[in-house]
């Protein structure tokens, strides 16, 4: 699956130039949609350039009278511009998110807690019915969490916040009854259902991480290399025998029961990046609070401290129990400030896909 070379189908570019003097987040947005050949491992920097985004009317849309001329005004309502992934996973929120849909295949274990990016989605539902497809007849797959509707803080994971991170259990042999993220051990590990699982995520998806204890991990990198995988990949994308820092696969201790799979999610988190302050302005997310003290120089007014500090004049007044919007030097006020969230603004980074160099010898299958 190209996933990552095609923009999800719920973010269009738009089919009218932008002219300059309209909204610049939205003009990035829709650049980086429409000119949607990032280069892998390469940080993408900054908003792409507007002569992007006045891209050549598609024909199916030049030869359609019924499309929105030029002269239109630019307004694009934010749902209509895909899931959006904000600010780092054990920070950020989810915009626009989507939920993971039924299937034959798995089951959600917590319902509420199934909202992803369009991508984090796109890759689960595809890893999960190739497994299906090729073990049929096996007991359904377990979703764990991955984020609530609009991210944000989801107890009691430190991080599942912006729709990139998925829990899956493991897939056993044989589950005790009512168990809660069974314990992958030699004993029920089903070794071909997890391998072909990660395997699928590994190298058809676009993942920055699989956290899973060291314990499944050496069972899983053996049966890896039983049925034929290359050495040197195995190798490189397992914990403890690659590089510890570029490997995919990392041990961390409770990650006996599930895989916790982070996704890339490139498209969602750019757009998460440059509509970052329109998101904030219109409440979509709530960006913390650093309470600072302001001493009042000749020359200052609420109006223009609450601008220096992102707040309002009223705010201001507010908090400082003011009656009116008299201050005088030398007076100190105290401000409640609003600070990015933690990522929102860093570059997003799409790590290469490490491919195999060949297939495995023999894939069992059955
Ligand atoms: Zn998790």
């Amino acid at each position: 699956m190209e996933k990552a070379a095609t923009p999800p189908q719920t973010c269009r570019p738009s089919r009218r130039p932008v002219r300059a003097g309209h909204l610049a987040t939205f003009a990035a947005a829709v650049a980086f949609s429409g000119a949607a050949t990032t280069t892998r491992a390469e940080p993408v920097e900054g908003s792409p350039k507007p002569e992007l985004a006045v891209g050549s009317i598609p024909d199916s849309a030049a030869a359609n009278p019924a499309q929105p001329t030029p002269a239109e005004p630019l307004v694009e309502p934010m749902q209509r511009l895909g899931s959006i992934s904000v600010g780092h996973p054990n920070a950020g929120y989810l915009v626009n998110g989507v939920k993971m849909p039924p299937g034959d295949e798995w089951v959600l274990s917590i319902p509420d807690h199934a909202w992803g990016t369009d991508e984090t989605i796109e890759a689960l539902v595809h890893a999960l019915r190739t497994v299906a497809a090729r073990f049929p007849g096996g007991p359904r797959a377990i979703l764990g969490s991955i984020s609530a509707e609009h991210g944000g803080p989801l107890s009691p994971h430190k991080s599942h916040r912006t729709g990139r991170d998925a829990d899956v259990h493991l897939f056993l042999t044989q589950r005790k009854p009512g168990s809660w993220y069974e314990a992958g051990t030699a004993a029920n590990l089903d070794r071909p259902r997890c391998w072909a699982f990660l395997r699928t995520l590994l190298t058809e998806t676009d993942v920055e991480m699989v956290l899973l204890d060291q314990s499944v991990q050496d069972l899983l990198e053996e049966y890896a290399l039983l049925v034929g995988e290359d050495p040197a990949w195995i190798a490189d994308v397992f914990d403890g025998t690659g590089d510890r820092f570029s490997d995919l696969i990392k041990h961390v201790p409770g990650h006996q029961g599930h895989f916790h799979i982070r996704f890339v999610s490139q498209y969602s988190r750019l757009r998460g990046r440059d509509l970052y302050d329109r998101l904030v302005e219109q409440g979509q997310i709530d960006p913390p609070v650093r309470e600072l003290r302001h001493v009042v120089v000749p020359g200052d007014t609420l109006i223009g401290i609450g601008r220096r500090y992102g707040s309002t004049a009223l705010a201001i007044q507010t908090q400082n129990g003011l009656n009116s919007s008299i201050i005088r030097a030398g007076q100190e006020l105290l401000i409640a400030a609003p600070v990015d969230i933690p990522g929102a603004r860093d570059p997003v980074i799409v790590p290469r896909r490490r491919l195999p160099p060949r297939s495995p010898v023999a894939q069992p299958s059955g």
